[in-house]
């Protein structure tokens, strides 16, 4: 008699549990913890794996801008820049994304890496 009560109950846990989203939120930590290694040659010892600095650097002639994000060999740390903008005119950037570059905000960094890692 109980045991026909239990059973019962776990048929209806089972199907509950459908679709749950364990697998997606794993995957979200993993991506929060490591930025993904940029494949670039190193000039002074040609490794070819490199990570984010966490620093964009932004250079500004005139009217035109560059921007860099730096990233560092994995191997010996030289440091190295993947172009983000180069020589745009200062108006063609609106002044959110300018602030974002200039104050090396994190996520506009995990953004940048993401696509230089691509
Ligand atoms: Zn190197």
């Amino acid at each position: 008699m109980a045991e026909a009560m239990n059973s019962s109950r776990h048929i209806r846990v089972a199907a509950d549990r459908r679709g749950s989203g364990i697998d997606r939120k794993a995957l979200w930590v993993v991506s929060e913890l490591g930025l993904p290694t940029i494949v670039k040659t190193c000039v002074s010892c040609r490794s070819t794996r490199h990570r984010p600095t966490g620093k964009i650097r932004v250079n500004a002639n005139h009217k035109l801008l560059d921007v860099w994000l730096l990233i560092c060999c994995d191997l010996c740390g030289r440091t190295s820049k993947i172009p983000v903008h180069e020589r745009v005119n200062v108006r063609a950037l609106d002044n959110e994304r300018l602030l974002r570059f200039e104050n090396n905000d994190p996520a506009m960094v995990r953004q940048l890496t993401m696509d230089a890692a691509r």
